[in-house]
């Protein structure tokens, strides 16, 4: 008999190494593809045949593809997925994941970048960004995140963090020589030196990070976007994410942050524009021409000033993306509840619910900054040849009845369903515990390091 997802203890035989392509075929799945009616994504019954680190299959139920696979079953490895639902690994394309050590102390703080996280910042070491890292990292991998999008300094530390878990990264070494924590022209030179001279795995790839508008020179900002646009890289920045931020660039460049970016040639599809925060919706129609992302963190704006402007965003249909931000000004990593509070938050305002409804919230995190990563097809979506990311949540009572299944994902049963993820063909969580690390042991370290830097800051909890 075929062992059930729910009986077995973490399947062995997936393993992509040593050149081993090994098969693992789940069955009786129900699976989100992008097929659905009108361009949104449905979930169909379905089976996934996995071969090394990619998706080599999907078997829709009844179709003559999946008959003539049960004729022969050529896989090392088959589970019966009855009882679970496969999504795409979700994609956190903007945090601060070593920011961890910030959780709960960024409320009610004025004016909280420039009087509260540079000058803890400067007492970062190399050596504490790892496992600093781990909190941020362990608690996204529970609620389905499989990817994420840094911008962080010493990011060595965030990508030896990543590579121990798994997870994937677009990781970047933020850069600035007009104020942040770091001022100067050498952070260019040496984010530019450490992209040119790269050792991490495939999994975890580099992206160009320019702290913000108002912290970038013109001439730094326009030299990242042509080196980025040069080695075919994301350019992943703050935009007008204060309206401080707003008020220094007019002030110093005499236009809008957004402007700003475009006369420096660097909004192009591969770039990120976090926050927008004080963005007017004439910024966000450049945006929308240039073919860049918004991203939006619901909760990290609201704590540190306020919610972008949304209703531009439905205005002008420019691309956006949902994420967390760090744990300064959000708290928690759950990428879905974060969804839930966009659409929430939309409605609250009385904009258009159809550029907020439940696809659309999870294209947000899916297939949109896939789009930005440059990784279209390969990650955001579950469908022959894309990576093998792949969260497994429990397809309970929470989930019905099922008239509207997305709807029913962001709003009812969130990230507490997830109960298997796989990243890169491995298993990377196995009902809800980490498959190939100790977690106690990775807790003691990250509190240790917690210890150290308050320790150096002088902050007080
Ligand atoms: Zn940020």
């Amino acid at each position: 008999m075929t062992p059930n997802m729910k009986q077995i203890h973490v399947p062995q035989g997936n393993s992509a190494t040593d050149g081993h392509r090994a098969r693992t075929f789940i069955k009786n799945l129900r699976v989100l593809t992008p097929e659905g009616t009108a361009g949104r994504p449905k979930f169909i019954h379905a089976d996934l045949l996995i071969a090394g680190n990619r998706i080599e299959a999907v078997y829709v139920d009844g179709s003559q593809s999946q008959k003539e696979f049960a004729s022969n079953m050529d896989a090392d490895l088959i589970i019966d997925g009855a009882g679970y639902l496969a999504i795409p690994g979700l994609i956190n394309v903007h945090t601060h994941a070593a920011m961890g050590f910030f959780r709960g102390l960024g409320h009610g703080h004025t004016n909280m970048i420039e009087n509260f996280l540079f000058p803890a910042e400067k007492a970062l070491t190399p050596e504490l960004l790892e496992p600093l890292s781990w909190s941020y990292l362990i608690t996204s991998l529970r609620a389905g995140v499989t990817c994420i999008g840094d911008h962080y300094y010493m990011i060595d530390g965030v990508g030896r963090a990543l590579e121990r878990l798994g997870m994937r990264g677009f990781i970047g070494e933020t850069i600035a020589d007009l104020g942040g924590a770091f001022p100067g022209w050498e952070s260019w030179t040496k984010a530019r030196d450490a992209i040119q001279s790269w050792n991490f795995s495939n999994r975890i790839r580099p992206v160009v990070a320019p702290h913000a508008a108002d912290t970038v020179s013109s001439k730094m900002l326009r030299d990242a976007a042509q080196f980025a646009r040069k080695n075919d890289l994301t350019l992943h920045m703050h935009l007008s994410q204060t309206t401080g931020e707003l008020k220094r660039v007019r002030e110093q460049d005499g236009m809008t942050p957004v402007q700003k970016a475009f006369a420096c040639d660097a909004l192009w599809e591969r770039t990120l524009a976090v926050h927008m925060v004080s963005a007017r919706e004439a910024d966000f129609a450049e945006l929308r021409t240039s073919g860049a992302t918004a991203v939006i963190c619901p909760a990290s704006q609201i704590i540190y000033e306020h919610l972008a402007p949304l209703e531009n965003i439905a205005a002008t249909g420019v691309y956006w993306a949902t994420a967390t931000d760090c744990a300064a000004s959000n708290d928690g990593s759950d990428l879905l509840n974060d969804c839930k509070w966009m659409g929430l938050l939309a409605r609250d305002r009385k904009i258009s619910h159809e550029t907020f409804e439940p696809s659309a919230l999870l294209a947000s995190v899916t297939s949109t900054p896939a789009r930005a990563l440059g990784m279209t097809g390969q990650l955001g979506v579950l469908q022959a040849k894309s990576l093998a990311d792949i969260v497994f949540l429990r397809d309970d009572i929470s989930m019905r009845p099922a008239f509207d299944d997305v709807r029913n994902l962001i709003y009812s049963a969130g990230s507490s369903g997830v109960e298997h993820v796989m990243i890169d063909g491995h298993w990377r969580l196995w009902r809800r515990e980490l498959c190939s690390v100790d977690e106690q042991q990775l807790t003691l370290a990250f509190e240790q390091a917690v210890q150290e830097i308050m320790r150096r800051t002088g902050l007080k909890h």
